[in-house]
């Protein structure tokens, strides 16, 4: 079996194709970025409805339409414009083809994809991307938060950051270079229970930026907190699920400091820590796949009398009010 996988919650425009043993035959993207300033929902919506052909063109190089099984895309969470057009580009493909349409959860996409490609088997999950930052364990048939962040995104904390400081965007990858050049200084460090809140820490950053503080010590104090509170978090929820695994994904996984940091953390409680791929660690299109299928498979009829009528986007769509009936 067959599907073709469609991402476009945010910045990152994806096709993808993938088949029920995990063995990836396709996978083209692009990504919207910005030498300045941050995103801005209707001009990403654009870029999307303008590359989607040429990604489609990309994927379909060495494989027949035809043999394509299922279409899945990303029916949320993320940003509503994105998501729009990614729900008419699924529709009108699934029309064509004249295939069933598997509506998936981006962020479910990423454990699964995580569990997939890292020899994990119970891990803690820390999801750290652009707007979610939670720390997840399956238990039972659901994926539970037992914590997150209560404000933006621990991805969204170093991009506002960065984009005050002129670095554009994505500016994670920035602030990690410039951060091996910085020396600590002290920023608010806030962790309530299991909650985590990044905006104080990002305002503060703000604030001594331009009170004149180097930008490196800016750069590397706000990850060594924000990074120390994720920390913080995971090995409180290990102890309490009893897990002896942890597996981190999400855009900000591609952060060598913050793994780091977790394995450290892990290698103390004597427990592991895994991490995925850089490749699909962040936005793509190959997990919307994978998890289309796992949906599909487990599903079928289902899907097979799933109405295109009835699909709508769902921008502000939890884990934990997934039904997990795959696993
Ligand atoms: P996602 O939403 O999962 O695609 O992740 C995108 C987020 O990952 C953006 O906020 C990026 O700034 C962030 N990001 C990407 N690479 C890095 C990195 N090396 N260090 C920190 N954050 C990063
Ligand atoms: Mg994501």
């Amino acid at each position: 079996m067959i599907t073709l996988g469609i991402e476009s919650t945010a910045h990152t425009v994806a096709l993808g194709i993938i088949d029920d043993k995990g063995k990836i035959l396709a996978d083209a993207r692009d990504m919207y970025k910005t030498k300045k300033g941050g995103l801005i929902p209707l001009e990403v919506a654009k870029h999307h409805n303008k590359v989607f052909p040429e990604l489609l063109k990309e994927v379909l190089k060495n494989i027949d339409a035809k043999d394509i099984d299922i279409i899945s895309f990303s029916q949320g969470p993320g940003l509503s414009p994105c998501l729009l057009e990614g729900m008419r580009f699924a529709k009108d493909l699934s029309k064509k083809l004249n295939v069933p349409l598997i509506p998936v959860n981006h962020l479910i996409a990423h454990l699964e994809i995580g569990r997939l490609f890292s020899k994990a088997k119970d891990p803690i999950f820390i999801l750290a991307t652009g707007a979610n930052t939670q720390i997840i364990s399956l238990e039972g048939d659901r994926y539970r938060i037992t914590g997150e962040s209560m404000d933006i995104g621990i991805g969204n904390a170093l991009d506002k950051f960065g984009r005050k400081i002129g670095l554009g965007f994505p500016a994670g990858p920035k602030i990690e270079e410039l951060a091996k050049k910085g020396e600590y200084i002290e920023l608010p460090y806030t962790v309530k229970g299991q909650d985590l809140v990044f905006a104080g820490l990002v305002t503060e950053a703000i604030n001594k930026y331009k009170k004149g503080i180097k930008m490196e010590d800016l750069c590397y104090s706000l990850q060594e907190t924000a990074f120390a509170m994720l920390c913080e978090a995971t090995e409180r929820a290990m102890a309490h699920c009893g897990k002896k695994e942890a597996l981190l994904i999400g855009g900000v996984a591609a952060n060598k400091r913050l793994m780091e940091m977790l394995d450290i953390m892990c290698k103390e409680r004597n427990a592991r820590f895994y991490s995925v791929p850089l490749k699909y660690s962040g936005d793509n299109a190959i997990m919307i796949g994978w998890l289309g299928i796992l949906q599909y498979k487990s599903n079928k009829r289902y899907y097979d009398n799933l109405k295109l009528k009835d699909i709508d986007i769902k921008p502000g769509w939890r884990v934990d009010e997934v039904d997990v009936n795959w696993s």
